[in-house]
């Protein structure tokens, strides 16, 4: 019995440039390009196993996309979320869970039919959703329920040079 080795990283496109970037799974702030140093588009597939440190762990705002190969509605909101996915991106990383593979995390998400989507940020729950919807909707749902873009440098404890009071 040999367990499914996942690609680790995918090769993404840069939308601004056209550069073809290697994208790791788990990266810490956000994947940018490496020729134009602009965000690319962060679209992962996980199961159970890898769950916590590809979307638990992220420090950017995760849609949780939960699927499955025979269902119909999944593949028509899948080309949708990775376009959210490129529009967002350095906002947003999109994780994709093929239900069948991964049953604790369904149970997690107490998905109980496809695609349910789940916007995490830090591993909370913010929103779930369950159906397809077009992407205009989908659009909409994410920007109205994304947190506040945190501080987009990498500096996050670079709190002892802010001025603080009046
Ligand atoms: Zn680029």
């Amino acid at each position: 019995m040999s367990a499914t080795v996942k690609t680790p990283s995918r090769v993404v496109m840069c939308p601004s440039c056209s550069t073809k970037n290697r994208v790791p799974a788990v990266a810490a702030g956000v994947p940018r390009c490496g020729n134009c140093q602009n965000p690319l588009p962060w679209v992962v597939d996980t199961s159970d196993a890898d769950f916590a440190a590809v979307a638990d762990k992220s420090t950017i705002p995760v849609l949780v996309d939960v699927w499955a190969p025979w269902c119909g509605p999944c593949r028509m909101v899948s080309p949708a979320l990775e376009q959210l996915a490129t529009e967002l991106a350095g906002k947003l990383k999109l994780v994709k869970v093929n239900a069948d593979e991964a049953p604790a995390v369904s149970r997690r998400f107490e998905v109980q039919a496809i695609p349910t989507l789940v916007l995490l940020n830090h591993g909370q729950t913010i929103v779930k959703q369950v159906g397809a919807a077009p992407i205009p909707a989908l659009r909409s749902w994410l920007t109205d329920h994304l947190p506040p873009h945190e501080a987009e440098s990498a500096q996050e404890d670079d709190s002892s040079t802010r001025s603080v009071g009046p």
